[in-house]
């Protein structure tokens, strides 16, 4: 298939610094004492480990294995592995503080961690990804636990990784241990609604902008970059709710269609098409950088970071943008993107429905229970509802953005938690 390279990002930023402006202003916004400013600068803890891996054809091959515990302030750490070439430690800190963030955000009782690999996963076997995963289980079992810092999936990671992981702790405990991850089969413990999860909390963040800004969402146009999970599913959802998904995109190219694209035949159409939308004849093809540029009323950027950045943030005509990725926005991005008077409902508010039902999943594991869709579906809507309240009303209140906002209610949350419990 005709897979277009994404055009080089300008301001690839390093994530940790990407992370740490915002997190710096919105400390001043706050006035945070320069001890605590201190405390959450720095990871808890970082752990590194050497995997040596018996390969298919008998070789020896060493992995480096990676996990970071931002906090554990606000209760155990919570935050994915990925599997990636492009795994490094600097990336991985600022992940795990990410979760920080966007857990005490959502307000649930976590703190922020992140894993990973740096593997290939696309060119090994699945018995080869198998003994690795079981490996640096191993490897972290006295880090990860139910009540100390669980897991879940991230880039090149899934529930068959999960169960892997699930699998090889217990067996260390002696025990069935199901609640040290997240995001497993739901024969093994998963949670349903979880798939959908985050598409889901970017619908409700949408729907509750857009009540802000007074669109109507029976007349709102909205396009929406990259149609994995996260994209397929908010324009699904978005689509149910009476808007018009005008344009959808992943690596092949962009699709147009100013009456509305049928979302639920673009999804059966990729699922055929080995997951890609290259020949969806039902829109006209454009190119990426048009799609975010495209005078709509919502932009959801749900692929990848660093999307808007200092080359193309004047030229965005949404008046709202829903974050469903990590870090879409470039932070040299953020000032135009205020001047212009956009709102934007940022990741760690927007997309945290995933982690959301993450701890649904752990919940309903610790209790021995399981939840319907339905229970599932309507709570997380309405942690997700109340915290893009909580987000708003403190932006109107420090005169600030909404992605600075939502650093202020977290920084809060986890400044309070920490000046209650205290240091040595
Ligand atoms: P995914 O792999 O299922 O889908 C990614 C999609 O983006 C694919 O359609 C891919 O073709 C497309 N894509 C990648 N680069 C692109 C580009 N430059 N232009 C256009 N399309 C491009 O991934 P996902 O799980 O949907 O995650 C997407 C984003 O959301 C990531 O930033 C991820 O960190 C974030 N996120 C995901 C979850 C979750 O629960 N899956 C939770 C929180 C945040």
């Amino acid at each position: 298939m005709a897979y277009i390279e994404p055009a080089p990002i300008k301001d690839r930023e390093n994530p940790f610094e990407s992370m740490m402006s915002r997190f710096h202003i919105a400390s001043q916004a706050l006035g945070l004492d320069d001890e605590v400013y201190n405390v959450l600068k720095s990871p808890a803890k970082q752990v590194q480990v050497s995997l040596p891996i018996t390969m298919d054809d008998g070789s020896i091959k060493v992995f480096d294995g990676f996990r970071v515990i931002h906090s554990n302030i606000l209760g155990p750490s919570k935050g994915g592995i990925r599997y990636d070439m492009s795994v490094h430690m600097d990336e991985v800190k600022a992940l795990a503080a990410w979760m920080t963030w966007k857990c005490a955000v959502v307000d649930i009782p976590y703190g922020g961690a992140k894993g990973g690999i740096k593997c290939n996963p696309r060119q090994m076997s699945s018995g080869e990804i198998e003994r690795l995963t079981r490996a640096y289980t191993f490897a972290m079992a006295e880090i990860f636990g139910p009540d100390r810092d669980i897991p879940a999936p991230d880039m090149g990671t899934g529930p068959r990784e999960m169960a892997w992981l699930m699998d090889a702790y217990s067996r260390v405990q002696g025990m069935t241990v199901n609640s040290v991850v997240t995001g497993k089969p739901l024969v093994l413990g998963g949670s349903l609604g979880r798939a959908e999860a985050t598409g889901r909390g970017v619908m409700v963040s949408a729907l509750t902008a857009m009540e802000k800004l007074r669109i109507n969402p029976y007349q709102a146009s909205i396009s929406v970059q990259g149609f994995g999970n996260v994209g397929s599913y908010a324009s699904l959802l978005l689509e149910e709710r009476g808007c018009r998904i005008v344009a959808i995109s992943d690596l092949s190219g962009a699709y147009y269609n100013e009456k509305g694209i049928p979302i639920e035949e673009a999804i059966a159409f990729r699922d055929k098409n080995n997951g890609h939308l290259d020949g969806f004849d039902q829109a006209e093809k454009i190119s990426g950088e048009d799609l975010l540029t495209l005078k709509v009323d919502v932009l959801v950027p749900a692929a990848t970071e660093d999307v808007i950045n200092t080359d193309n943030a004047e030229n965005i005509n949404a008046r709202l943008i829903v974050e469903g990725a990590n870090g879409p926005t470039s932070s040299t991005a953020d000032g135009i993107i205020n001047e212009k008077g956009i709102m934007v409902a940022p990741d760690i508010l927007a997309n945290a429905g995933g982690v959301t039902v993450s701890y649904f999943e752990w919940v309903q594991n610790r209790l021995g229970y399981k939840w319907s869709a339905e229970r599932v579906n309507r709570r997380s809507d309405r942690i997700m509802k109340d915290a893009f309240e909580r987000v708003y009303k403190t932006s109107l209140e420090y005169k600030v953005s909404m992605r600075i906002a939502a650093y202020i209610v977290a920084i809060d949350k986890v400044s309070k938690t920490y000046k209650f419990r205290g240091g040595f």
